[in-house]
Parts: C-alpha cells; sequence; structure tokens
C-alpha cells in the first residue's frame, strides 16, 4: 500500500519558487533514496512534507491530505524527520532527549538503545558532549521515540567519519529488516544508497527527473543527472 504520495508538488522561498514539479511515491515497508546534486531541492521537497513549507499540487500521507495539516499534526500522523545538521537538546541528556521525543507505540529507550549500543553506553551523558556521529544516532533515536511510520533521514551520515558512517548504514539496513520501516534517505554516498534502498528518485532543478528501481539506476543515469 501507498504510504506517501507527492504528485507535481511546487514550491517557493518567498518570490523564488524551488520546487517546479516534484512526485514520488513511498509504499509500506519500501525504502526510497532522494538524489540529486547539491541545491536541487531534496532538502525543500522534505520541508514541504512535513510541513515546513507551504506547497502546492497533492501531498497524501497514509490517505491524508497534507496540505490541509499544521506541521505538528502532520508529525502525528508518522512522519519522523531526522533533520539536516542532527537538532538535539545540547543541555539535556541522552536519555532525556530521547523521552523528550516519545509518543505512545512500540519504540522505547531500550529498543533505541539495542539499535545504538553507543547510546546505551552514554545513557546519562549530555548530548552536547557526544561525538558529532553520536549526535546523530541520537537525533535518529528521537525520532524512532515518535514512532514514525516513515523515517525521513536528510544527510544522516554528512561530514561523519567512515566507522561512524557504516555503524549508522547499519542501522538503516536493520531497521529496514528487522522494523520493515518505510524511508525517504538523503545521502551523497551513491554506494550506500545503492545497498540501503529499493527504489531511487532524482531531482533536478527542483523537478524529479528519474525514478525508478535502484537496479535500473545505471552509470549512463548517474553520469547525465548526478554527475558521478
Ligand atoms: P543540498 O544537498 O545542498 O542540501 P538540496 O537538494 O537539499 O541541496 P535545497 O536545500 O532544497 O537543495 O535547495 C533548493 C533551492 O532552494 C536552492 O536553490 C536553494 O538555494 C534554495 N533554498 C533552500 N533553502 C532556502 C531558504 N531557506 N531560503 C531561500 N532559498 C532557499
Amino acid at each position: 500500500m501507498t504510504l506517501l504520495s507527492l504528485t507535481d508538488v511546487t514550491a517557493s522561498y518567498g518570490a523564488a519558487q524551488a520546487l517546479f514539479g516534484v512526485s514520488l511515491d513511498i509504499a509500506e515497508g519500501e525504502a526510497v533514496a532522494m538524489m540529486g546534486r547539491n541545491g536541487m531541492g531534496k532538502t525543500t521537497t522534505v520541508r514541504c512534507i512535513c510541513r515546513m513549507l507551504p506547497a502546492k499540487g497533492t501531498l497524501v500521507f497514509d490517505g491524508h491530505d497534507l496540505s490541509r495539516l499544521p506541521s505538528h499534526k502532520a508529525a502525528r500522523l508518522g512522519l519522523g524527520l531526522v533533520p539536516e545538521g542532527r537538532r538535539c537538546f545540547r543541555d539535556l541528556t541522552v536519555s532525556e532527549n530521547l523521552v523528550a521525543a516519545a509518543r505512545p507505540g512500540h519504540w522505547d529507550i531500550a529498543r533505541v538503545e539495542a539499535l545504538f549500543p553507543r547510546l546505551g553506553e552514554r545513557h546519562g551523558q549530555r548530548a552536547a558532549s557526544l561525538s558529532g556521529g553520536e549526535q546523530q544516532m541520537l537525533a535518529i533515536g528521537r525520532a524512532l521515540m515518535t514512532n514514525p511510520r516513515l523515517l525521513i533521514l536528510d544527510e544522516a551520515t554528512e561530514g561523519l567519519a567512515p566507522t561512524v558512517r557504516a555503524e549508522i548504514w547499519a542501522a538503516i539496513a536493520r531497521l529496514k529488516r528487522d522494523s520493515g520501516m518505510a524511508m525517504l534517505v538523503i545521502d551523497k554516498s551513491l554506494k550506500e544508497l545503492r545497498g540501503a534502498c529499493d527504489r531511487a528518485v532524482i531531482l533536478e532543478r527542483g523537478r524529479s527527473v528519474w525514478a525508478g528501481e535502484m537496479a535500473a539506476l545505471t552509470p549512463d543515469i548517474s553520469a547525465r543527472h548526478l554527475g558521478v
């Protein structure tokens, strides 16, 4: 069943139009990569989905018309965003950060700490004192504590050391395999996206220009639209 469906979405920052027609679908249990060079509209699309930026076009999540909902209501429907730049409460501890995000459901601190054992080891430590990678794990943990039906990861491995990146990709794979979590994943690493996602959509200058199975994303297509 389709969980998220965007059709011909357009959006602007003031007078500057940023999206000119983005369409994408995510089914339950499916992981979709959103790709595109810098400034092509990936984060803007995420802002439209999460109702942080007004959008035109059709945006449906789990049968609800997102365009009619304020952002807090959209979140309550089950949109779990891990924003670019991993925002946590710096002065709260790891566990306080997780509790502050909690909404009723099957995710709890124990389950998050099973996914990210490092967070368990740093349970009582202030978020500000965590490494960048640990803060990213905490940001993912906070999104999971809201019991999302769709997890949106915007550059979750950006700027992290290779070993920490590998831990985060392993957690993403486990979330998909063990929890059947539907995901929209934005990242610069094509290789890792290929391993983690079922399908991809490519944005170019605010438009979705290609969508398909990951296996159909040939070197020719990536060269043309991603410059790799
Ligand atoms: P990146 O990989 O660099 O994050 P992106 O694909 O996520 O790129 P967006 O951040 O969505 O791209 O940007 C799309 C367009 O919207 C760009 O032209 C950008 O300059 C513009 N834009 C993004 N955020 C704002 C903003 N807050 N105000 C004005 N323009 C913005």
